[in-house]
C-alpha cells in the first residue's frame, strides 16, 4: 500500500505533467472508484476545467482545478492498488483503468485493480486530518500535549491521523525504532523529551524515504510492473528488495542493525508491527 513518501513522489511527477492541461473528456470505467459521486454530474463538473496544480495532503492527491472564475478540487486516493499516470493519446488503456481524463495533450489514467482507491470532488475527506508532518504546523509541543490526552498505545494512536496526518504502518514502525520507543507504550507515558525525539524521527524517516524515491530511476509512465512507484514492500512476483532501506519493517527474525537482537513482529490493533525488543523501550 502506498504511504506518504510514494504519494509525494507521485505528486511531484504528476504536477510537472498536468499543470496547465485542460480536461476535454471524462471516462468512468469503474464506477466504484467514484462511488461518492453521481457519475454524470462528476464528469460534467470536470469537463473544460484547467488543472492549475497538483499537491498532497496526507496520503491524498489534490488536483486544483479552475473553470473561468470558479475553482474546485478533485481529491484522489490510491487505496491499496491505485496508480495514476499520464499516457500518450495513442497508447492502449490498461485493463484496470478506472477513470480516464482526456486532456488537451495526453490522458490522465487512474488505474486500480482492487478498486479501494477513489476520486471525488467532495473535499470532506480532508476535514479531520491533523497537521502535515513535514510542515511547521506539526510542532513538538502540540504533539506532546495531544499524546498526553491518550492512554492508547503510541502506534495505533498515531495511525488515527488527527495528531499528525499521513503516517502509515511502515514509516511509523521505522520512526518508532529510530526514536527507541516500544510501539505498545501508552501515549501519555511518553516524556516531553521522548516525544521530541519521536517528532524528529517521524520527519527524518519520511524525508529520507522521499529522498530515496526521488533518486530512484522510477518509471511512472504506466508500463505495468516495471513501474517501481511502490518501492517499499515486495511486489508480487518480485524477489529482490534491494531498494529498501528499512531497519525493522518486514525484517522479522533478522538481526537489529544496532544491537544484533532479532527483530520481533507482533500484531497490534490488527496491524503487523515490527520492533527491536532491546532498542525500543
Ligand atoms: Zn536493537
Amino acid at each position: 500500500m502506498p504511504e506518504l513518501p510514494e504519494v509525494e513522489i507521485l505528486v511531484r511527477h504528476l504536477r510537472e505533467r498536468l499543470q496547465g492541461r485542460r480536461i476535454r473528456k471524462v471516462q468512468i470505467l469503474r464506477q466504484r472508484v467514484v462511488r461518492f459521486e453521481r457519475g454524470q454530474s462528476f464528469a460534467e463538473r470536470l469537463i473544460k476545467c484547467r488543472i492549475e496544480d497538483v499537491s498532497r495532503r496526507a496520503k491524498f492527491l489534490v488536483f486544483q482545478l479552475s473553470l473561468r472564475q470558479s475553482s474546485r478540487r478533485l481529491i484522489g486516493h490510491l487505496g491499496m492498488t491505485g496508480r495514476m499516470y499520464v499516457l500518450s493519446g495513442k497508447a492502449r488503456l490498461p485493463p484496470h483503468a478506472a477513470v480516464v481524463l482526456k486532456l488537451d495533450r495526453g490522458r490522465f489514467v487512474f488505474e486500480d485493480i482492487r478498486q479501494f482507491g477513489r476520486l471525488t470532488l467532495n473535499p470532506a475527506c480532508l476535514d479531520n486530518l491533523g497537521p502535515e508532518p513535514l510542515t511547521e504546523d506539526f510542532d513538538p509541543e502540540s504533539f506532546f500535549q495531544g499524546l498526553q490526552r491518550s492512554r492508547r498505545a503510541i502506534k495505533p494512536r498515531l495511525l488515527q491521523q488527527d495528531l499528525v496526518a499521513g503516517l502509515g504502518n511502515i514509516h511509523l514502525c521505522e520512526a518508532l525504532f529510530s526514536a527507541g520507543i516500544d510501539p505498545r507504550t501508552p501515549a501519555q507515558d511518553l516524556s516531553r523529551k521522548r516525544v521530541a525525539k519521536l517528532w524528529e524521527s517521524i520527519r527524518r524517516t519520511l524525508n529520507r524515504a522521499i529522498e530515496l524515491g526521488d533518486n530512484l530511476a522510477l518509471n511512472l509512465g504506466g508500463s505495468g510492473n516495471a513501474d517501481r512507484l511502490f518501492y517499499f514492500g515486495r511486489q508480487p512476483g518480485e524477489t529482490t528488495v534491494s531498494d529498501e532501506r528499512f531497519l525493522v519493517y518486514d525484517r522479522q527474525g533478522e538481526t537489529c542493525t544496532v544491537c544484533r537482537e532479532p527483530i520481533r513482529r507482533i500484531v497490534l490493533f490488527a496491524r503487523s508491527t515490527y520492533f527491536c525488543p532491546r532498542c525500543q523501550t
